[in-house]
């Protein structure tokens, strides 16, 4: 877990760095094409406003892929490089407090599976497997001829 002890806040700023294992992170996500299998590394600086923690900094995840258009296998990182964390210590939405401690991991989750590939490509061009090579075009136009030789056909009768 990702926590932060306020009373180290209470003079100046912290600097979190570290790494925590994925299952830490318990993110639920059930996916053939993405596996993590590394920890998530951050690295965060950690302020006290008047009433609130402000959290910015980087979180990267390594993820294990599988193109889901050509099926190979590549490695790329989910990175949060701006994230920011503004966490409200008093009001109808402050974060809970125990020990002096907030507990950043369930920001971390969330935000990490806001940015979750959905369908991972080896490259934002990947042409897919090579066997089914669409060239769009192409399709596009076959019908028109099947028209016109049906036309054709009809003329013939
Ligand atoms: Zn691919």
């Amino acid at each position: 877990m990702i926590k932060v002890n306020l009373r180290h806040l209470e003079d100046q700023g912290i600097r979190l760095q570290g790494e925590m294992p994925v299952a830490a992170l318990d993110l639920g996500v059930n996916d053939d094409l993405i596996r993590t299998e590394k920890p998530l590394r951050y690295d965060l600086a950690v302020e006290l406003l008047n009433d609130a923690v402000l959290v910015t900094g980087s979180l990267t995840l390594p993820l294990a892929c599988e193109c889901s258009r050509c099926l190979k296998k590549f490695t790329t990182d989910l990175k949060l490089a701006g994230w920011a964390l503004h966490l409200p210590l008093e009001g109808d939405d402050k974060v809970p407090v125990e020990n002096d401690c907030v507990d950043l991991t369930p920001f971390v989750r969330e935000d990490i599976l806001l940015d979750f590939p959905q369908h991972p490509l080896c490259k934002p061009d990947c042409a897919g497997l090579k066997s089914k090579t669409a060239r769009p075009p192409k399709a596009v136009e076959k019908p028109a001829v099947d028209v016109w030789a049906k036309l054709d056909k009809l003329k013939l009768k």
